[in-house]
């Protein structure tokens, strides 16, 4: 006879998303082990209700406040409650019907949604890696209580699997790697006159525009270091990164005996973000099969750390610790949004945040509070920064 098979309920923290839309692609895959049960965004009113009348969780939540009451209008009669702000984020991310939670929020808006998915002792599916870098040492204190952390991020998800089994007494480092993004090969001069287009053109990752403009940086690369430094308990000195223009090595362990361990397919975030609700099982089939013959070569180098300086910026806050990787967190988040803007250019990116990082004595980290704090100095001196329009 065969086993009946669990059906988990799902809460997606920015279901309208690129992460939240291709979670449900998972879910469509797999509709005898999903269940959705919460779905959340920031102000798109018109994905929301269509994925809510698609797949009627008993919760929604638009962390707009106008955005809430029109969706709330557009869904009377339905039974649908919708929630709204920050409190209703909260809420879709501790409800009681949610097994597990996929924060796939961008920016560090996700860090209270990640402690209350912790605090409510669920598993959590972590795609906003905003919320590692701004409060490692809380979301690691949570975890001490309850709940459990799958990582969504391809890297994470790749090192995670590596690790299935082994003693982490035995790794000696874990190396990320990176597609170099749409500038890998440029120089400085020529990265002084990208626009936000060239940025937004990721050559093997169709991504939101913030991490498609960190990817272009690499400080996505520097967010994802500080990740693995809380994730998997390794020390940044043990921590390097490999360019790999093709994406497909999504990462590797490399063990004391000399053995390297990695996980390999073609780029597709449905893989990890399905491992990350499927663990431990697997569930197949695959959306994509990857044929290593017709790939045919794999190229790995160096990562070109003086013309991308936004990866060495990630290294020096995660070594000085405490509140200084939320102050680079929130620097960045402000100086991208900038450029999004046009209102900075591509390198003034890093300029901002070496600044903030140079004007920043950090302090531990006891409570959200310091954190909050600390993001908000960053905030308003990267603000001055923009505005003052000399930077670099
Ligand atoms: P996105 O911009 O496409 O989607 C973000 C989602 O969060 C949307 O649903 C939006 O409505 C919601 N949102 C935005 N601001 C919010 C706020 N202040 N409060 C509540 N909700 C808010 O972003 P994405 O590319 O899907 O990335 C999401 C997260 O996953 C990021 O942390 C990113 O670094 C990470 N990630 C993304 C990818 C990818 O392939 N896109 C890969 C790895 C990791
Ligand atoms: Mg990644």
């Amino acid at each position: 006879m065969a086993a009946c098979k669990e059906t988990r309920g799902l809460a997606v923290l920015g279901s309208t998303g690129s992460i939240g839309t291709q979670a449900l692609e998972v879910v469509d895959a797999h509709p005898d082990r999903l269940r959705v049960v919460a779905l959340t965004a920031q102000r798109n009113v018109d994905l929301l209700e269509s994925q809510a009348r698609r797949y009627r969780p008993p919760l929604v939540c638009m962390a707009d406040a106008a955005a809430a009451g029109e969706l709330s209008r557009r869904l009377e009669g339905t039974g649908i409650e919708v929630a709204a702000g920050p409190d209703g984020l909260l809420e879709a991310a501790a409800y009681p019907l949610a097994d597990t939670v996929l924060n796939a929020i961008v920016g560090s808006a996700g860090l209270p949604p990640t402690l209350a998915a912790l605090g409510a002792g669920k598993r959590l599916a972590l795609a906003n890696k905003e919320s590692m870098v701004a409060g490692g040492e809380l979301v690691l204190s949570a975890l001490r209580t309850g709940g459990e952390l799958i990582p969504v991020d391809s890297e994470h998800g790749a090192i995670f699997h590596c690790l299935r089994g082994e003693d982490v007494n035995d790794v000696e480092a874990v190396i990320l790697t990176a597609s170099g993004g749409p500038f890998y090969g440029r120089s400085r001069e020529e990265l002084a006159e990208v626009t936000v287009e060239d940025a937004l053109a990721h050559p093997t990752w169709s991504m939101g525009r913030k991490i498609s403009v960190d990817s272009a940086t690499l400080m996505n690369k520097g967010l994802e270091v500080i990740e693995a430094h809380f994730l998997f308990a390794v020390p940044y000195e043990r921590i390097k990164v490999l360019a790999h223009p093709q994406s497909v090595v999504h990462s590797l362990v490399e063990f004391k005996d000399g053995s390297l361990a990695a996980q390999l397919s073609v780029p597709d975030m449905r893989l990890p973000i399905a491992l990350a609700l499927s663990y431990p099982e697997r569930w197949g089939p695959p959306f994509l099969r990857t044929d290593l013959a017709k790939l045919g070569g794999l190229s790995f180098a160096a990562v070109d750390v003086e013309t991308f300086g936004c990866l060495e910026l990630a290294y020096r806050a995660g070594k000085e610790g405490g509140t200084a990787t939320a102050v680079l967190n929130a620097a960045n988040e402000v100086a991208v949004e900038a450029f999004l803007q046009r209102r900075i250019a591509f390198l003034e990116i890093e300029g901002i945040i070496r600044k903030a990082l140079d004007a920043y004595r950090p302090s531990p980290v006891r409570c959200l509070d310091d954190v909050l704090a600390a993001e908000e100095w960053a905030r308003a001196k990267a603000a001055r920064l923009v505005d003052s329009g000399r930077v670099c």
